[in-house]
């Protein structure tokens, strides 16, 4: 992976706020930071993970990124085919349309998504209608095409959703993702309701489509094995912020945040790394009241009384993984001593 080149999406600063209105006899009005200034790049051909425990924000950062929900605040900065740099968050519905086709979704429960009443092979021309083209032959060309690309027959064309397993379905609701030849796809928990050996076929086509079809990733999940099996590079989420990003690889071998440690040391076999709140020490804030200084320090061995002050920022570092220095960032004050703390361990 060059990380050299030029990112196909830069997200800066991005923010997701609710205010919160108090009843006449509550007292709990304020903001809400679902989301609370999370950067990150996608490189072309890259896909980049972010991981949490459930209501960290990271389906909110996915669904604000593509502008399902609008975001209070930040930039997300695409890359076009044009060669066009655009920043997405300020835009109207009518300005995205051309832009529409080259960013897609993948969703957890692709049945809710294919209308029932519709053939496969009209659920997957219909992105393509939208989009102007009316010719049967070439629409029928393309959904004959994409089935075949993941795994399923031509044959299938013809027969409604409900004929399909749930593998089979996730299947479907991927061919119609890319069927108008998006870039970037964002896949939210996209492998979680099924079975871990359907999972890991979908995980295999998702792997080859994205080399097949040069496209980049932001996966998210909650599982650490499927993060570790698809990722390059993980973002790991804490309330409504990134903790730490890393190769994926680095970032199993040597975590640098305790929030990611915790994770990792919590859950010993990493088949069994489904994140479970209830398997770490201590409770999730409060999102509507965080806690000062470190969101991590009520639950953090670490912490110092400068953790419960002073908000760190998510700095780079330099790590040495595999014989070549690579760029990690981590949102610890103290992350050279856990690095070291690490190396003594490892020694
Ligand atoms: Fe723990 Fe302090 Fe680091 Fe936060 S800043 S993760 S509380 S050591």
């Amino acid at each position: 992976m060059d990380y050299n080149t030029t990112p196909l999406v830069e997200v800066e600063g991005l923010q997701m706020h609710f205010s919160m209105k108090g009843g006449a006899f509550s007292r709990r009005a304020g903001v809400i930071k679902a989301v609370d200034g999370v950067s990150f790049k996608v490189f072309p051909n890259e896909t980049f993970g972010l991981v949490g425990e459930s209501g960290c924000g990271k389906t909110t950062v996915g669904r604000a990124v593509l502008k399902a929900i609008e975001p209070t605040g930040g930039k997300v900065i695409f890359d076009s085919k044009s060669g066009k740099k655009i920043n997405l968050v300020p835009m109207t519905s009518d300005e995205l349309r051309p832009y529409r086709q080259e960013v897609q979704m993948i969703f957890q429960d692709p049945y809710s998504s294919l209308s029932p009443r519709m053939t496969i092979q009209e659920i997957l021309e219909e992105p393509l209608r939208l989009a102007g083209h009316t010719d049967k032959e070439y629409l029928f060309e393309q959904a004959k095409h994409m089935i075949e690309q993941v795994d399923l027959r031509s044959s299938h064309l013809m027969r409604y959703p409900h004929a399909f397993s749930g593998g089979q379905r996730q299947r479907i609701g991927i061919a119609r993702s890319l069927i108008t030849h998006p870039r970037f796809i964002v896949a939210d928990e996209a492998v979680s309701a099924l079975d871990v050996s359907v999972q890991a076929q979908i995980l295999e086509i998702l792997a080859e489509l994205k080399d097949k079809m040069n496209l980049s990733y932001l996966f998210i999940s909650h599982d650490l094995s499927v993060i570790k099996y698809i990722c390059d590079r993980v973002g790991v989420m804490y309330l409504g912020r990134i903790v730490e990003v890393a190769e994926t690889d680095a970032l199993f071998h040597r975590p640098l945040h305790p929030y990611t440690e915790a994770l990792m040391y919590a859950i010993p076999d990493i088949n069994e790394r489904q994140i479970r709140s209830d398997i770490l020490a201590g409770e999730i804030p409060d999102a509507a009241n965080p806690p000062p200084g470190c969101a991590f320090h009520n639950r953090c061995k670490y912490a110092t009384d400068k953790c419960r002050t002073e908000v760190p920022a998510l700095r780079e570092f330099t790590d040495t993984f595999n014989g070549k220095e690579i760029l990690r960032e981590s949102a610890c004050h103290f992350v050279e001593d856990i690095y070291y703390k690490h190396d003594e361990e490892i020694v």
